[in-house]
């Protein structure tokens, strides 16, 4: 569908295996997350929005795609507890070496986790073909704590990473951005990409200071940006408008990848900041202003955390609002 004047084109994509993917019980990270986003699919439907919605489709990851951010010892690991049943996978997931105790690996997770990643390489592939401009990836398990070799928080596989460096290796000379504004720094992401060459590839990751994510000396292609707890959005811009965007700017990516954690949000229950909806629209307003400044407005954007069901539907909502604005 193509946008009016007042439009671009935006993809929202969802993956259907996600159902698939237990979290533990009563934590956050939970089926209803994307059933609550299902909601706000039907209500851009309704109010006949310019989006394109792509739902249900089987995209899986290859397996070329996966190693090229995990090893293959992990992969092995999570797709073999993957298929064990209940009792077994509980207790392999909690003793195992790769995967920390509270990363949950149901029967069923590695499909999620597979289709969660391929569901991003399609974005990536829609977007650099020129088919959309903007995407939004409603997809779990997230991925930004996974690392080359260990499943961390809630994360599995690391979609953007794997989305990264499929987008680095459609063309020797592209360049990404990858901007990641969750609340928790994305460890596994900056790990992951370390490895790019630093003319290719730069990492963003704003977190609330003291995040338990972040460890050791940032990679060289890395920036990292601390939020004291108790800010508000008014500090957060500043801190954008200084350390983000000029660099972005200066780099002139093709395409810009989002970690779009909606856990800033003062009702999150893992939060101590105060970021709103209406602020999640004027930070998703900034990255497109520089998208359009260097890219060709250029963006695929990937859900990660966010676990306040209400206010996560509040946010995504005007994040993919924003996105869907020249
Ligand atoms: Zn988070």
């Amino acid at each position: 569908m193509q946008g009016g004047c007042d439009m671009v084109n935006i993809t929202l994509y969802d993956s259907q295996y996600s159902p698939n993917h237990k979290g533990f019980p009563l934590f956050a990270e939970r089926v209803e997350r994307i059933d609550c986003l299902d909601w706000m699919f039907e209500v851009f439907t309704i109010r006949r929005v310019s989006v394109n919605i792509i739902r249900g489709d089987e995209y899986f990851a290859t397996y070329g795609s996966i190693l090229r951010a995990h090893s293959k010892k992990y992969v092995e690991c999570l797709h073999s507890i993957s298929n064990m049943g209940l009792v077994r996978a509980t207790l392999a997931n909690i003793f195992n070496p790769h995967i920390q105790w509270y990363t949950r690996v149901s029967p069923g997770s590695y499909f999620a986790a597979v289709n969660a990643a391929g569901t991003v390489c399609r974005a990536v592939n829609d977007v650099i073909a020129g088919d959309t401009t903007r995407a939004f990836c409603s997809v779990r398990p997230p991925g930004h704590h996974a690392g080359y070799e260990r499943g961390e928080g809630f994360c599995l596989l690391n979609n953007v990473a794997i989305g990264a460096l499929h987008a680095l290796s459609l063309r020797e000379d592209m360049k990404v951005v990858v901007v990641d504004f969750d609340r928790h720094h994305g460890n596994g992401t900056e790990e992951i990409l370390s490895k790019c060459e630093p003319g290719n590839l730069l990492f963003f990751s704003s977190y609330q200071e003291g995040c338990k994510y972040v460890r050791g000396e940032a990679p060289h292609n890395s920036v990292r940006v601390p939020i004291p707890a108790g800010s508000d959005f008014s500090a957060i811009r500043k801190l954008y408008e200084e350390n983000v965007l000029p660099r972005m700017l200066e780099f002139k990516p093709d395409l810009i990848l989002v970690s779009a954690g909606f856990d800033m949000h003062p009702s999150d229950p893992l939060t101590n900041l105060c970021v709103t909806a209406k602020d999640y629209y004027e930070l998703t307003r900034m990255l497109v202003d520089s998208a359009n400044k260097t890219c060709g407005g250029r963006i695929v954007s990937v859900l990660e955390g966010g676990y306040n069901l209400t206010a996560l539907q509040d946010c995504v909502y005007e994040h993919v609002t924003a996105l869907g604005e020249p």
